[in-house]
C-alpha cells in the first residue's frame, strides 16, 4: 500500500512540473520558471481526492534569482493562480534563500530562449548574482556573438537587466544579470 501511494505522488509531482512550465517570467515571457531554475522542490501534501471534497494540496520551494527581486511577488501569485486553475487547493509556497540561486540553475533551453529573444544569457562563468560581479564580465552580443561590447547602463528595460551595446554590430541589447 505504501509503495502504491509513492507511485501516485511521483506521477502527481511530474504533472506539477509540467503545469509550472506554463508559469512565465513576467519580465521575460519566453522563459518559464522551470527554465529559470527557481523551482527547487515540489511536495504533494494531500491525497488527490478526499472525502472532504478538497483538491490535492501542494508545497513548493522556490529560490528567488536574488533576494528582493520585485518580480518574485508576481511569480508567486502566478504560480498560485495556475495551480488553482488546475484544481489544486491548499497551496503553500516557501522561499528558500540558501543556497542562493546561481545562473547555473538556468536550463540550457532557457539560455537558448533568452538569446533568441535578443537578451544576452547569463555568462557561464558567473556564479552568484551580485552587482559587483557582472560589472567586470565580458558579455557576448546575442546578435553577432561578439564579445566586443560595452556597458551603457546598469539598468536596462527593467531593474534586473543591464543595458549593453555591441561595438561591432552597433546594436544595444539587454543583458540578463540576475532576473
Ligand atoms: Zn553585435
Amino acid at each position: 500500500m505504501v509503495e502504491q501511494k509513492k507511485d501516485i505522488d511521483k506521477t502527481e509531482e511530474q504533472k506539477l512540473w509540467k503545469i509550472l512550465e506554463e508559469v512565465k517570467d513576467p519580465e521575460v515571457p519566453v522563459l518559464s520558471i522551470i527554465d529559470l531554475g527557481i523551482v527547487r522542490d515540489i511536495v504533494v501534501t494531500s491525497p488527490l481526492s478526499s472525502s472532504a471534497g478538497e483538491g490535492p494540496g501542494v508545497r513548493l520551494i522556490i529560490t528567488p534569482t536574488y533576494s528582493g527581486c520585485p518580480a518574485m511577488d508576481v511569480i508567486q501569485m502566478d504560480i498560485r493562480l495556475k495551480l488553482l486553475e488546475h484544481g489544486y487547493r491548499n497551496i503553500q509556497i516557501q522561499q528558500s534563500l540558501s543556497p542562493a540561486w546561481t545562473t547555473d540553475w538556468m536550463t540550457e533551453e532557457g539560455k537558448r530562449k533568452l538569446k533568441e529573444f535578443g537578451i544576452a544569457p547569463p555568462n557561464p562563468k558567473q556564479q552568484f548574482c551580485t552587482p559587483e560581479m557582472f560589472q567586470q564580465e565580458a558579455v557576448q552580443c546575442p546578435r553577432c556573438n561578439s564579445f566586443h561590447t560595452e556597458l551603457i547602463s546598469q539598468f536596462g528595460s527593467t531593474a534586473c537587466k543591464a543595458l549593453y551595446r555591441c561595438i561591432d554590430c552597433k546594436e544595444a541589447f539587454d543583458y540578463f544579470k540576475c532576473h
